[in-house]
């Protein structure tokens, strides 16, 4: 695979070559389980560094405060056509700078201060912007939080419940670290008996909805917000999608509303990306995410460790590590030294601290890009469990540490030679 050019960067500065050589070498030799994080194409870090980035265009296609903007326009409307092409969007804005303003920028566009939002825990699933308490969000509206049933599942008759007692001005769904399809119709049901907007947050998985491998709430809710550089596998961004009846509000809302000049550079990246989901290989490759979690979720299953949410619908898994003797800080701590990286992260109702929690969350979106099949699942849930139990015994952890770097070397990452 081609590496991306820099020589420029070499002659110029070494500090901070010597940072990007440093982390192309993590990145190439480490395994990345990360649920939120993948690997972009080469053509999308050329992107990135086009010479955009030195262009302003605060404004919208047509509509700019600046001149110049003739390619601008062109790419950014490119973005725009695609993305509404591929999730069946009315209105699309592309110039949210990354997921939390994408939220941030939906609630100004159709809530005022103190209105009530529902929307789940954050150790159920939910994101930090989803009302958590150290957010600002969470100063200016009043987020009440749905939880998930005792199996782990999203409960409905609860959601109901709830939207009857609070008449919430927005129900809010999508999530972090849940890992089962959400039934959009049923709470767009509920929202329309209680005379709410819904949202949904696909961040996590809106390349498995691009795919058609999820369910696609863009065609049944008002508000559709995402990332671009998770499962869709773009450059670090996010995207506000809506009902032609919010447009108006939502461009506002992002520009002038929130944001200053957008970064066109990332929306030159943005483009390429939703040219990509557009293939066949990229069609393929959800699958291929989706049949890694669904190996690992068997395998690590076996293993005797305890699936939340009682196994995945989706890329990711969270797991409670705490029956095979490890606080979610160890076992990060222990797959860390082993050459995997995966986050600690609050399992429902989690007896534990944010900083110490009880589980692990894992995912395969990166994995699946440097090409890892099946058969590399079963020997990193393998290697998860060995890592584990191994947190103690330094020379456990080494022998998986090369053992991984020696697998990872068959799989080259994108734009890294
Ligand atoms: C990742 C994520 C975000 C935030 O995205 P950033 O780009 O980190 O700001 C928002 N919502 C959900 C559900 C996420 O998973």
């Amino acid at each position: 695979m081609p590496s991306v050019s820099k020589a420029q960067i070499q002659a110029q500065d070494d500090a901070v070559y010597q940072a990007i050589i440093g982390e192309e070498k993590r990145q190439k030799e480490g395994l990345e389980l990360i649920a939120s994080e993948n690997y972009v194409s080469p053509a999308i870090l050329e992107a990135l560094g086009s010479v955009f980035t030195n262009k302003y265009s605060e404004g919208y296609p047509g509509k700019r405060y600046y001149g110049g903007q003739t390619f601008t326009d062109q790419v950014e409307a490119l973005a725009i056509e695609r993305a509404k092409k591929i999730f069946g969007a009315d209105h699309v804005n592309v110039q949210p700078l990354s997921g939390a303003p994408a939220n941030v920028a939906a609630y100004f566009a159709v809530l005022e201060p103190g209105d009530t939002v529902l929307g789940m825990d954050l150790s159920h699933g939910g994101h930090l912007t989803h009302g958590h308490p150290v957010t600002y969000i969470a100063k200016l509206y009043n987020f009440i939080r749905y939880k998930t049933t005792a199996e782990g599942l999203i409960d409905y008759e609860e959601i109901e419940r709830m939207a009857r007692e609070h008449k919430p001005k927005l129900i809010l769904v999508g999530y972090s670290a849940y890992s089962r399809e959400i039934d959009y119709e049923r709470i767009k049901k509920i929202a329309d008996e209680v005379g709410a907007l819904t949202m949904a947050d696909i961040a996590h998985i809106a390349g498995l909805i691009a795919a058609g491998e999820m369910n696609n709430p863009v065609p049944i809710f008002d508000l559709v917000t995402t990332t671009t550089h998770k499962t869709l596998r773009g450059p670090r961004g996010g995207m506000i999608m809506c009902k032609a009846h919010l447009a108006k509000a939502v461009d506002k809302s992002v520009f002038p509303g929130f944001q200053g000049g957008p970064h066109e550079n990332n929306i030159a990246a943005k483009a390429i990306a939703f040219g990509e989901v557009m293939t066949d290989d990229y069609k393929k490759y959800a699958q291929q995410i989706r049949k890694n979690a669904k190996v690992m979720e068997e395998e690590l299953r076996n293993l005797g460790f305890k699936l939340m949410f009682g196994g995945t619908d989706n890329h990711l898994l969270l797991i409670d590590v705490t029956s095979k003797g490890a606080t979610g800080k160890e076992a990060e701590w222990a797959l860390d030294e082993a050459g995997i990286t995966v986050n600690k992260n609050m399992i429902p109702d989690d007896p534990r601290s944010p900083m110490d929690p009880s589980g692990i969350r894992i995912g395969t979106p990166a994995m699946t890009t440097r090409g890892m099949k099946e058969d590399e699942m079963r020997q990193v849930s393998k290697w998860i469990n060995e890592a584990i139990l191994g947190k103690d015994d330094p020379t456990t952890l080494e022998r998986i540490k090369n053992e991984v770097k020696e697998m990872c070397e068959r799989f080259p990452v994108p734009g890294i030679e």
